[in-house]
């Protein structure tokens, strides 16, 4: 039986997971098949590692002959591939309109993580990031979401699973919030990949209505803040956006995510040398988050090709990790993690599309992707 259409022909098709369940029994109910086939496709492919509809073993043979003239499984084709020798796999993934993203596989102890993106870019603006560089894109699509976990996941040997979510690669995942519910859902469902929502981190630039708005939806989701700054003044410098919100209402807004769910919010802060790691920046955070039930994530900045800001020296992340400690408040340092392949979230990307071949690897290039744990 041949099921595989010629490349240019099958480009043209839609993809099963952006079709959705519901446009699948649509489309199954038009041509008169059961509409039930349509679960069974999506959890072969979702949860079984189907790659092609010949796979489908337990679907009718006219049917499976059919799906493959009419759909492809994947949208996304993966256009480059990294590994490193702690088993962080990082793509970059073609999506059909030509478009590039990112997203990296974590491995540590019994942990498997996925970083996804929510956007092509990111308008945020933040002056440290290489995903917002060329402005944001347009969003994607919740198919697209749930295409990056289940290619992620399928780099897995077979037998394990994704444990854990964190939406910290490229874009403002509240931005997005629909699509990406939406794909949280199915991540979430037994027969998709089982990733409860108390095992999802969402990290957000701080926008107060949405987070209210995701607060609201009743659901389990870790909430991580990028803060940045202990002050108005400095943030709106680091993080642009913050003319529009500014930090009160962005802790109101926290407080009111704690209220409503009962679980803790993070707050990002990544150390800039010489910008926001002074002993002074410290002891301003520690005063406006005293108090707080809350986790500070302190992430040395990973170095942004033809970006001014550098590393903060080890002496500095010492001294501001103390004061915030002494203030009593929770401090966690992220880990660097594939710190031989290629950079901060965004810049394999930006290689891929300016054609530059990647740096030498599997040797050291420079600092690893940034939002691989918490
Ligand atoms: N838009 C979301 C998701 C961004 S990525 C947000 O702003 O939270 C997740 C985290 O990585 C954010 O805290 C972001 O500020 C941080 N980040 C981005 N580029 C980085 C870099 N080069 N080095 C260290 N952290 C970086």
């Amino acid at each position: 039986m041949t099921l595989a259409l010629p490349l240019t022909q099958e480009a043209k098709l839609p993809a099963i997971l952006d079709t959705g369940l519901d446009g699948l029994r649509a489309w199954l109910a038009e041509h008169n098949w059961p509409v039930l086939h349509a679960k069974q496709v999506f959890r072969w492919i979702v949860q079984k590692r189907a790659v092609s509809f010949a796979d489908m073993t337990d679907l009718p043979k006219a049917l499976r002959e059919r799906l493959a003239t009419s759909f492809r499984i994947f949208g996304s084709e993966i256009v480059e591939h990294q590994q490193a020798r702690d088993g962080t796999h990082k793509l970059v993934l073609r999506l059909s309109d030509g478009e590039h993203i990112e997203c990296v596989l974590l491995q540590e102890a019994d942990r498997r993580t996925a970083c996804i993106s929510t956007q092509v870019g990111c308008a945020m603006g933040c002056v440290f990031c290489a995903s917002g560089l060329n402005g944001v894109v347009r969003n994607l699509t919740a198919g697209e979401i749930v295409e990056e976990l289940v290619l992620l996941r399928n780099q897995l040997p077979p037998g394990e699973r994704l444990s854990h979510i964190v939406v910290m690669g490229m874009g403002e995942p509240l931005a997005n919030l629909d699509a990406l519910v939406a794909a949280l859902d199915v991540a979430g469902d037994k027969d998709g990949l089982g990733i409860g929502a108390r095992h999802v981190t969402i990290s957000t630039v701080g926008l107060p209505a949405k987070i209210r708005r995701l607060a609201d939806l009743g659901k389990q989701y870790h909430l991580a803040i990028s803060l940045h700054a202990p002050t108005d003044p400095l943030r709106t410098r680091i993080v642009p956006t913050n003319t529009k919100t500014g930090i009160p209402a962005i802790l109101e807004a926290a407080d009111y995510f704690f209220q409503k769910t009962g679980r803790q919010v993070t707050f990002e802060y990544v150390l800039l040398a010489g910008i926001n790691d002074r002993p002074g920046d410290a002891r301003e955070l520690a005063r406006l988050l005293r108090g707080r039930c809350a986790l500070i994530n302190l992430i040395p900045f990973n170095e942004v090709e033809g970006l001014p800001y550098r590393r903060p020296s080890d002496a500095s992340l010492r001294a501001f990790v103390d004061c915030l400690r002494r203030a009593g408040l929770i401090v966690k340092v992220r880990k660097r993690k594939g710190s031989e392949i290629d950079a901060a979230c965004g810049q394999l990307r930006r290689r891929v599309e300016q054609r530059v071949p990647p740096s030498a690897s599997p040797s050291e290039t420079s600092s690893p992707a940034h939002g691989l744990t918490r």
